[in-house]
């Protein structure tokens, strides 16, 4: 066979961009301000910089600027892992028999295992050129808590990572992963907080939730002398550092002068879709072209398809600021599953925006559908995937399938979003075949969507 297009679509070290691209500057339609959760007023800088670090807080805040530069300290940390591999899926196209053209954007190939490391390094920086000393965050399934000790580590920046307890005891190379980089780990809920000490009283076998880690992040943050919390996802300066996955992605693309017709990317906070899809977003809006752009979130947490559009809160104490989006409510706990990842009540406002205005299709998979293209994909193409990265990966193979029942020849373009090597007690739940669904009633949806703040913006 002769290929007009390698299987690897390779950039060079200099085309690592120097720019993030901030896709609200394109938007007719901003996302509604972040509230302040006392006087409902929009949250100033100010207000955001008690718990965040000043750089990131001016890009959050930033729905104006098109470009904004990538500092030289940053772009120096990317050149160990990145540009990010982009592949042509030669072996998954024959095996599914499809007309459709399959590529994928690989970012799980740096140690970390997965994309979060984009903004991880970017927070570090500025906190480190802010001159602090600290920081807190909290993990779930423990990607992004890997990502930032990494960064940190880096940087010279001391990190507690706030890592959610049923978690923390499943996987123990995550935790020694993150001690190596030098983080120090906390199970939560903790007695180390208020916000810990008040959900243990509670319920003290709670496995803990991201919210709550959450909650015991921020107030360790605030609590300490120059030291911020930084955040992984949801928030729209995260997507903006992740942008870096889709800039790369096109301009591998326009090489081979390849049009996508079909953008997939996973969905829990919205950062690793909102990145990839950025740029080719930017031209949709723009009238320049029709791309399908698809969230795929799990049916056990569908924010998007099941969701409602409110200002809510990003944890379940609710001390962080309100943000508008679709949410299940800061008190929905989604049921344990292998794709800790998208295990979130809320999703990012820019990419909450541009679904309700009709630009962003969602669908929901349930979790063995998803791990039955996950094994087909890693014996077909080589690379086993995240649980998570592998809600993308179900959605292109049902849309290649699509092609190849109408005959169209699309190109379809997913993230693979991280490796699955730290996810083996998944694979070994689903090769035991112990693996479930659970999918939230009505009712209790209902349960989460009754936490979900009674403000006049809601009405
Ligand atoms: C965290 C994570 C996700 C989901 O986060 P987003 O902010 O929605 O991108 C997806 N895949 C992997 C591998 C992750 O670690």
């Amino acid at each position: 066979m002769t290929k007009k297009i390698p299987t690897r679509l390779y950039l060079s070290e200099d085309e690592i961009p120097r720019f993030w691209y901030n896709l609200r500057a394109d938007m007719k339609e901003k996302p509604d301000p972040i509230l302040h959760p006392g006087t409902l007023q929009p949250a100033s800088a100010e207000d955001l910089e008690a718990v965040f670090c000043k750089e990131p807080v001016k890009q959050e805040l930033n729905d104006t600027e098109r470009l904004i530069p990538i500092p030289e300290g940053i772009r120096e940390f990317y050149t160990a892992y990145r540009p990010a591999p982009l592949i042509r899926a030669y072996f998954l196209e024959k095996a599914l028999g499809t007309p459709a053209e399959i590529y994928y954007k690989h970012e799980g190939t740096n140690t970390s295992g997965s994309h979060k490391l984009n903004s991880a390094a970017a927070q570090a920086f500025y906190a480190k050129e802010e001159g602090l000393a600290s920081l807190t965050t909290e993990t779930g399934a423990g990607q992004w808590g890997t990502a930032m000790s990494m960064a940190a580590g880096f940087y010279g920046l001391d990190l507690t990572v706030y890592m959610v307890k049923v978690s923390s005891e499943q996987k123990p190379y995550r935790k020694a992963l993150m001690e190596t980089y030098g983080a120090r780990l906390i199970p939560s809920p903790s007695d180390t907080t208020e916000a810990g000490r008040k959900i243990l009283e509670k319920d003290p076998n709670t496995g803990g939730s991201l919210g709550c880690a959450i909650s015991e992040a921020v107030e360790t943050a605030v609590k300490t002398a120059k030291c911020r919390y930084v955040l992984g996802s949801v928030l729209n300066h995260v997507l903006l550092h992740q942008s870096i996955i889709g800039q790369e992605t096109k301009a591998a693309l326009d090489r081979f002068d390849i049009k996508p017709d079909i953008i997939i990317g996973c969905a829990g906070g919205g950062s690793n879709l909102g990145g990839l899809i950025a740029p080719f977003m930017g031209e949709k809006l723009a009238g320049k072209s029709d791309i399908r752009f698809i969230a795929v979130e799990p049916a056990s947490c569908p924010s998007f398809t099941r969701g409602r559009y409110a200002y809510d809160f990003g944890d379940t104490a609710k001390t962080t600021p309100l943000i508008r989006m679709y949410t299940l409510g800061s008190g929905f706990i989604p049921s344990a599953n292998h794709a800790g990842g998208l295990r979130y009540h809320g999703m990012n406002s820019v990419l909450s925006k541009l679904y309700r205005g009709g630009f962003l299709e969602a669908r929901a998979e349930v979790q063995t559908d998803v791990f039955d293209a996950a094994v087909k994909f890693a014996k077909i193409e080589g690379i086993l995937p995240a649980p998570e990265s592998s809600h993308a990966i179900k959605v292109a193979i049902d849309e290649a399938l699509e092609c190849k029942r109408t005959g169209e020849k699309k190109v379809i373009l997913f993230g693979l979003t991280g490796t699955g090597y730290f996810d083996l007690s998944a694979y070994i739940s689903y090769n035991a075949k112990t693996m479930g669904d659970h999918i939230p009633t009505d009712e209790e949806l209902e349960r989460g969507f009754a936490t979900i703040p009674d403000i006049p913006q809601n009405k």
